[in-house]
């Protein structure tokens, strides 16, 4: 079985170090990609720490990657050796359940096999991209354009896939006056999108660094959640706010933003539950709903759209051994905007 160079952690409380395991031999459906970089999420923090319970030990994190093509099975008929490729949070699902068949593969009934701290069908631990190869089901393979930089592409598939699931699903685009909270991995991302489909697009943010980053990716205002008046000023005046922050805080605070009918989607997943005031929805019937990643076939429009319209991650590149330093900068807000692994660094 091939060899396999990776970073993983042992148990929740000690840092990534350098782990060497074995993918499969790829199967008759199955690709083998060479990865070449690979995002680095907050998802990864929460689970390599056990934040949100049930991890699975050793863990290989990553869930944002970008390789070329290095085997194919014999029924393999989508990719070819040599072609780009990118694999996202989820590598299998049941296949048969109402949302795999409406290619919500990510809502399966039975649980999506998570690219790493799931369980394959056989039982065995996957293991994600901070690491030198995967071997994974054509099914659950993206293609990616040559046209981008490919390290900007990394983040896409979850940062990426993550925003522009919701705004596509609400239908967002011009007309509307959108608020992105929290200016990270995921909300840089949002912003760009948001922007793109023609929305009137803030940046609420507790760093106010960020304000000219946030005008440069596209938005259109800036607010500082720490000013209070600024936050009074800006009650009422959202038809939507999507919210990736991925710590304990206040979405009273944010509800309050809402106009009429407004929504504010969930992405973050802070690891304690937060209470939800009846009175900031009820008064100008306001919803709060939640969405996770996005399927297959809604990730791959969104790499063509990303394609067709030039637009990439942000990103800081850095080496594997790098990584324990690039989690505790997360922690501190101090990403810019998407920390990327250059796999190359582990061969
Ligand atoms: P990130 O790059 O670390 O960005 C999170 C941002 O949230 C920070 O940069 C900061 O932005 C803001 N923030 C952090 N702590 C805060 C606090 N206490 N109060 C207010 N704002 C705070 O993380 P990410 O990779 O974008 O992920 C964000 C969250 O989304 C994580 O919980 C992650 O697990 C989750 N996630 C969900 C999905 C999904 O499918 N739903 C997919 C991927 C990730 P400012 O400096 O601008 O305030
Ligand atoms: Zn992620
Ligand atoms: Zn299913």
């Amino acid at each position: 079985m091939p060899a396999v160079n990776g970073y993983a952690v042992q148990d929740p409380a000690s840092p990534l170090a350098p782990f060497n395991f074995e993918r499969r031999e790829p199967g008759a459906l199955d690709v083998q990609i060479d990865i070449m970089y690979c995002g680095v999420c907050h998802s990864d923090i929460h689970q390599a720490r056990n934040e949100w319970g049930g991890s699975i030990y050793p863990m290989v994190p990553g869930h944002e990657i970008i390789g070329r093509v290095t085997k194919v099975g014999a029924e393999v008929t989508a990719f070819k050796i040599g072609e780009l490729a990118g694999v996202g949070c989820f590598v299998d699902s049941c296949r048969t359940c109402a949302s795999c068949l409406a290619n919500e593969e990510q809502y399966c009934d039975t649980g999506m096999v998570g690219t790493y701290n799931g369980r394959e069908k056989d039982g065995s631990p996957t293991y994600g991209g901070y690491s030198t190869q995967i071997v994974v089901d054509e099914k659950y393979v993206l293609h990616v354009s040559e046209k981008l930089q490919i390290e900007g592409v990394a983040p896409l598939l979850c940062a990426g896939i993550t925003t522009y699931s919701p705004l596509r699903h609400w239908n967002i685009g011009k007309g509307h006056k959108v608020a992105i909270v929290g200016l990270g991995g995921l909300g840089h991302m949002g912003v760009k999108f948001a922007a793109s489909f023609g929305a009137d697009v803030t940046v609420l943010s507790t760093s106010k660094t960020k304000e000219q980053d946030a005008l440069n990716l596209g938005a259109h205002h800036f607010a500082v959640t720490t000013d209070a008046a600024k936050m009074k000023s800006l009650a009422g005046k959202f038809d939507f706010i999507l919210s990736t922050i991925s710590a304990q805080h206040d979405y009273n605070q944010y509800l309050n933003l809402l106009s009429l009918n407004g929504t504010m989607v969930v992405v973050g997943v802070p690891p304690q539950p937060s209470a939800v005031q009846a009175f900031s929805l009820i008064g100008k019937r306001r919803s709060i709903a939640g969405s996770l990643i996005g399927g297959i076939k809604e990730t791959q429009e969104m790499l063509d759209y990303c394609a067709a319209h030039n637009i990439v991650s942000d990103v800081e590149v850095i080496k594997a051994a790098d990584i324990n330093k690039a989690y505790e900068r997360m922690l501190k807000g101090d990403v810019r905007y998407r920390f990327v692994i250059d796999i190359a660094s582990l061969r």
